[in-house]
């Protein structure tokens, strides 16, 4: 669907059609996205909030607007919870820095899930091993469900925040966050949710949900590298000290004390990206067309579609069989390292996704190096799981 919105997705590698199923690593970006960007370069590129110009003014303007979007966008309650950061990543050093400083101390403890990305871990360890605290783990059991019944008994009166993703970037797991945040708000533990994988597929309501923290990437959902969100309710955020120091985000600075701006400013520290973020305002202009619903149920199908076929090769092994996944599939066939597969499909044209894919806690869970993945996204087609399945047939037993 709207593949003609996506030009790079035309053209051929190694003299076969491409076949990009490598979306939960990055989407490709709609044209609109592109423009948008380029636009703002060749039309109206000034620095933003300092200008008494106009260019600068239209800048600024669309700049906030851009906040107001994603904050409709994820049901916000307030634009200035709505900070901009480069990605996910940025956005969880930022809580878990901030937050950690305030509110973390010696003996405190924080409990991550062993499903987590390490950009949801090593932000943790940093920080425990800074204040003094401890880092707990919620486990999954084999089929890549979340152990959630654990959750109590993890939580006490040392417990400070609990860290977890919304769907994990691995095994394809849709975690239940309702059950998460109402069993850690019963113990008054805020939650931090990594959005990473979620965003792109599930309509998202921060209020709904009740979670303390949202954090997500642009690029992940057809929008561009270098930016994201961090998503916090207004009474931590207030209580948080700031990330970095620099311009913007102060409101006097003198040698003997500097006093600093109000939300979301006192977060956004130094120019920001400007065009990444209007692109990323883009990039929800295209969900909002097609709507997150239809490409929730695209990839669905995809996914239904992908893990039957992918089931009648010899040998195959699919790593999440979560009865509630999004459109991710980790797989090993046979003895054939993922490396070698992921080689092998590359000069067929398919891009995948091998390796640890930067949770090695779940490879350690299963003692394997590493998966295969192959991810889906609106654009993707039957054909290309095809292509893909008939690939591996060709492939497996050249790999013994
Ligand atoms: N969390 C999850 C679940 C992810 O899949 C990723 C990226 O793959 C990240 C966090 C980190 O995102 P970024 O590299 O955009 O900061």
């Amino acid at each position: 669907m709207h593949r003609e919105l996506f030009p790079i997705l035309d053209q051929q590698v190694y003299n076969h059609p491409l076949v990009y199923l490598d979306n939960a690593a990055t989407t490709q970006k709609p044209l609109s996205v592109v423009e948008t960007m380029s636009d703002y370069y060749l039309h109206q590129n000034s620095n933003i909030h300092r200008g008494a110009h106009h260019l600068a003014e239209q800048a600024t303007e669309r700049y906030e607007a851009v906040r107001r979007q994603v904050q409709q966008f994820i049901g916000a309650a307030h634009s200035h919870e709505i900070v901009f950061t480069r990605g996910t990543t940025e956005s969880i050093n930022l809580v878990a820095a901030s937050f950690g400083q305030q509110f973390l101390r010696a003996g405190d403890e924080v409990v991550v899930s062993e499903m987590e990305h390490h950009s949801n871990i090593v932000p943790w360890q940093l920080a425990c091993q800074r204040q003094g605290a401890r880092l707990r783990v919620l486990p999954f059991d084999d089929d890549g469900i979340l152990q959630v019944d654990q959750l109590a008994s993890l939580l006490n009166e040392h417990t400070r925040l609990v860290a977890v993703t919304q769907v994990s970037n691995t095994l394809g797991t849709v975690n239940p966050l309702q059950e998460i945040i109402a069993t850690a708000h019963q113990h008054h533990i805020p939650v931090l949710v990594d959005g990473a994988q979620g965003i792109a597929h599930i309509p998202i309501d921060v209020q709904a949900l009740g979670c303390d923290f949202y954090c997500f990437s642009a690029h992940k959902m057809y929008g561009p590298m270098g930016v994201g969100v961090l998503y916090g309710r207004e009474e931590w955020l207030d209580q948080m000290p700031p990330y970095q120091g620099g311009g913007e985000m102060i409101k006097e600075v003198r040698f003997d004390g500097t006093t600093y701006n109000e939300l979301p400013f006192k977060f956004e520290a130094g120019t920001p990206a400007v065009a990444e973020v209007l692109g990323l305002g883009s990039a929800i202009d295209f969900m909002q067309q097609v709507g997150v619903e239809t490409i929730a149920r695209h990839e669905q199908e995809l996914l239904a579609y992908a893990t039957a076929q992918l089931q009648q090769i010899d040998g195959m092994r699919i790593f999440g069989n979560a009865p509630h996944k999004t459109s991710v599939v980790s797989f090993l066939v046979g003895d054939a390292h993922p490396y070698d597969v992921g080689t092998l499909l590359d000069k067929l044209g398919i891009a995948v996704r091998t390796g640890h894919h930067c949770t090695q806690p779940v490879m350690d869970h299963y003692g394997i190096p590493g998966t295969v993945r192959a991810s889906f996204a609106i654009y993707n087609t039957k054909e290309e799981v095809d292509e893909l399945i008939r690939a591996l047939e060709r492939i497996v037993p050249m790999l013994g």
